[in-house]
């Protein structure tokens, strides 16, 4: 099996082929710490996670790259508007990322660079942009990226000139008339009071100021990837689909423009949008939802992971309270099968289905061909899912005919359940407690059969003091909990 990812560059599923062989770096656009991240942002970064662990279960070295944005206009007026420094002002956000990406069990990326501790790179960019003639000094004193000497503008958002002027003028304000060209965007902000009040402002042999928001991860990326593995194109690079223009059509007119490569990333992947109550998810329109909101709301984060995954990362998903309560239902059901499969009855008793057991064994063979085959295509976590609930349904039906739960079976669970890691929170505890209890209802019977009766009581006064009943019956002993 191969794995086939969409590409945006080319609008097409294709091979995954990496720049070298076995290793993959992964750059992924992180969050603007001026504020909580929504939950909308979170979207993004769940389907990454999928990707990085899909990546690593397939066999591949990650080298994970995620940059935190500490210096732009957000952030700075925002520390202006609390009294604050910048550094002051972004760190609790920084740190409340962090904990909300534990909350929704995001694998930590290897490097989470922040623009602040990256100057001397994107001055060192912004110097080769300018040797090269593709950037220049505008009459405001920044410096400007001069997209008409850069040809290859465009490819990845694949929107024509009419519609980058158009993209362009949106966002121009006062650099309007300091600009050669509308379309043009900025590398280097020249330094405004504001800046200087707040600590965002660095000097640079083409003048004083700050980086601007795409220089940021083009010097980020290049950086750290040549200082990891002496390369300068990624492998794979992820966003939001809002990023796709100007953001990351910036970035590879900046990064080849100075490398001289013809890709900035092998790869480009992008998730859509989550809407909230058919709304696109946005604090602009006041209807944000946090992870904290939800962690707070006693919402399990397995079953947040669920509601992603049950929708291809390139479809719209809308999150509402009824979407929300299916996936926590689905949960229930994964985690009380999770239960199951700990506790089967092979697992105390000796008489066991044979027939049976080998249908449960044939489901596992079924869940890990299907899981991989699904993930495989385009990281479709829907059909993994689908694979995964079809082997709880056969699961279910062969452990009701006496089938012993088998290593095989529960290797296979544990896999694919790990990959999507969406197994209940609490259910954990459960599954950590139906081991312990078996491993001490294998304790009391050796005891019995050894005739060390005042051990053997000892076992059950021990369990029944964790609110566990045995009972001994002709199939060996089950046990009950609460
Ligand atoms: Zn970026």
């Amino acid at each position: 099996m191969t794995l086939r990812l969409y590409n945006t560059m080319t609008r097409e599923v294709g091979d995954f082929v990496p720049l070298t062989p076995g290793r993959v770096s992964l750059y992924t656009c992180g969050p603007t710490i001026w504020n909580f991240a929504h939950i909308g942002n979170f979207r993004t970064f769940l389907f990454e996670d999928l990707l990085r662990r899909w990546l690593e279960a397939s066999g591949f070295d990650v080298f994970h790259i995620m940059n935190l944005t500490d210096v732009d206009d957000r952030t700075i007026q925002a520390a202006l508007k609390a009294g604050v420094t910048l550094r002051e002002h972004v760190e609790p956000y920084a740190q409340a990322f962090f904990a909300d990406r534990d909350y929704l069990r995001i694998r930590s990326a290897h490097a989470y660079p922040r623009a602040t501790q990256f100057i001397a790179p994107m001055i060192s960019l912004v110097e080769s942009l300018l040797a090269k003639g593709v950037a220049y000094r505008g009459d405001d004193g920044s410096v400007y990226f001069a997209i008409a000497r850069f040809p290859e503008y465009g490819r990845l958002s694949q929107l024509d000139q009419r519609e980058l002027r158009s993209g362009a003028s949106g966002r121009v304000s006062s650099d309007e008339y300091a600009k050669e060209d509308a379309r043009d965007f900025v590398l280097w902000k020249a330094a405004q009071p504001d800046d200087e009040a707040v600590g965002a402002a660095w000097d640079a042999p083409f003048g004083r100021g700050r980086p601007g928001w795409h220089l940021e991860c083009s010097a980020m990326a290049l950086d750290l990837v040549r200082e990891k593995w002496g390369e300068d194109v990624l492998d794979i690079h992820c966003g939001a689909v809002d990023l796709i223009f100007p953001h990351h059509e910036d970035e590879i007119a900046q990064s080849c423009a100075h490398t001289g490569k013809p890709d900035f990333a092998r790869v480009w992947m992008h998730a859509e949008f989550l809407n909230v109550r058919g709304t696109k998810m946005s604090k602009r329109f006041g209807n944000y939802t946090t992870a904290r909101d939800l962690q707070e709301d006693g919402t399990d984060a397995a079953a947040l992971r669920l509601f992603f995954f049950q929708t291809h990362y390139r479809q719209k998903l809308d999150l509402n309270d009824e979407s929300l309560g299916a996936a926590t239902s689905a949960l229930r059901r994964l985690g009380d099968f999770a239960a199951r499969l700990a506790t089967g009855p092979g697992t105390v008793s000796g008489a066991v289905g044979e027939g049976a057991t080998a249908e449960l064994e044939g489901a596992a063979k079924q869940l890990r061909e299907q899981f991989a085959a699904g993930l495989d295509d385009d990281l479709n976590a829907p059909r993994a899912l689908a694979a995964l609930f079809d082997f709880v349904t056969a699961g279910n039906r062969a452990l009701d005919r006496g089938a012993a739960a088998c290593a095989p079976a529960r290797d296979a669970f544990d896999w694919a359940t790990g990959i999507l890691d969406i197994l209940p929170t609490a259910r954990e505890a459960d599954a950590g407690l139906a081991t312990w209890v078996e491993e001490r209802i294998q304790a009391r019977k050796a005891a019995r059969q050894a005739r060390n009766f005042a051990e053997a009581d000892a076992i059950r006064d021990e369990l029944a003091a964790k609110g566990v009943t045995l009972e001994d019956g002709p199939g060996g002993t089950k046990w009950r909990a609460g």
